[in-house]
């Protein structure tokens, strides 16, 4: 077994501490990389919490890791001693469904093992995440990253960027279409990047009036401030789509008046508390509610390839692992700038 150090929260009411574990040994079709960065996303903070669910503790967050190989099982192909590395949201999945064999390893049938907070395909292990020195992954769910990347702001690809890029690419958002990025904190400043990069007219709309010059370094067309009526009154039946980050309760009937006819509103963003949607809402215009998690291990790729073709990294700071609930408290008030990483070398 291989002992690991962590940072772990115990139960839902004790603060992250370091721990340590044993990871499995490198199996025939494992690859182990020491992780040098992990992003903070907002779904570390809801699970160590209970927002959705409860949680298998010990939990070792983190979905957005990044590093080096160390080790690798004899049927290892494409992965050798040194090379770089990353993982996402998801370490396995049955492999034999029909969404896995569509690429669509996210939407598996038979229950996909998320990275923490799951459990290994034998529906018994539980998974510890990338707030942590070291992890073994199969082949099939480790990415690979280019050279010369800025490694620390790639991570927060591994989620952030493909639960953006995913719907962006699956309702073919591009030229001529006005997007909104509901709520501008980690994944939304990367929807903005991938709209921009994707040739939409790009809106954000935010809580925050003072991210406005943010939002427009970031690319952003335009800026509306959703606590503002007047603003809020303009911006009606203008847009093609929103991608909703949101993730606490929010008003989902005022902002599909947001929408032209036809308009689709696509949740990513997963709020604790379920919403309430008045169907007229829906029918005047013929609107369409949507929703979509994370990405397949293919579209990972791809996008991770797509982001280095075309120079799109996250807005990070970086930080030390101690002050993990600083950013917490950080990311609970929306003051995230884009995206908290944390250096492992603080560990
Ligand atoms: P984040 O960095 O904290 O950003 C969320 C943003 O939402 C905030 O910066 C804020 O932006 C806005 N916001 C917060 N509270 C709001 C409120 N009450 N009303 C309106 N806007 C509000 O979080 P994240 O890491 O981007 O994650 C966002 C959500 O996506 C979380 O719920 C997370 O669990 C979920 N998620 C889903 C998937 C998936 O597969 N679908 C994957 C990853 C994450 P402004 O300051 O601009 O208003
Ligand atoms: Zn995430
Ligand atoms: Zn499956």
């Amino acid at each position: 077994m291989i002992e690991t150090k962590a940072y772990a929260a115990q139960d839902e009411n004790t603060p992250l501490a370091p721990w340590t574990f044993e990871r499995r040994e490198v199996g025939p079709n494992d690859v182990q990389f020491d992780i040098l960065y992990c992003g903070v996303c907002h779904s570390d903070l809801h699970q160590i919490k209970n927002d959705w669910f409860p949680g298998i503790f010990p939990m070792v967050p983190g979905h957005e890791i990044v590093g080096r190989v160390v080790k690798v099982g004899e049927n290892v192909k494409g992965f050798k001693v040194g090379d770089l590395a990353a993982t996402g949201c998801m370490v396995d999945s049955c492999r034999v469904c029909e969404n896995c064999k569509r690429d669509l390893e996210q939407y598996c049938l038979n229950g996909s093992s998320q990275t923490y907070n799951g459990l290994e395909q034998d529906h018994k292990t539980p998974t510890y995440g990338g707030y942590s020195n070291t992890i073994v992954v199969n082949q099939d769910f480790v990415l690979h990253l280019k050279e010369g990347v800025d490694l620390a702001a790639v991570a927060p690809l591994l989620c952030a960027g493909i639960t953006t890029y995913s719907p962006l690419r699956h309702w073919k958002v591009g030229k001529g279409h006005k997007l909104a990025v509901l709520g501008l904190g980690g994944l939304g400043h990367m929807a903005v990047k991938f709209g921009v990069a994707f040739g939409a007219d790009v809106t954000v709309l935010s809580t925050s009036p003072k991210k406005e010059e943010d939002a427009k370094k970031l690319g952003a067309h335009h800026f509306v401030v959703t606590t503002d009526p007047k603003q809020v009154e303009a911006a009606k039946n203008t847009f093609d789509f929103i991608l909703d980050t949101v993730s606490a309760e929010h008003d989902f009937n005022m902002y599909l008046s947001l929408l032209r006819t036809d308009g689709v509103h696509i949740c990513v963003g997963v709020p604790p508390k379920p919403a309430q949607i008045a169907a007229f809402s829906l029918l005047g215009g013929r609107k369409s509610l949507a929703g979509s998690g994370i990405g397949g291990i293919k579209e990972t790729q791809e996008m991770l390839d797509f982001c280095a073709e075309n120079n799109i990294v996250s807005d990070i700071e970086m930080i030390d692992i101690k002050d993990i609930h600083t950013a917490y408290d950080r990311m609970e008030k929306g003051d995230v700038r884009y995206r908290f990483v944390i250096d492992m070398a603080t560990l």
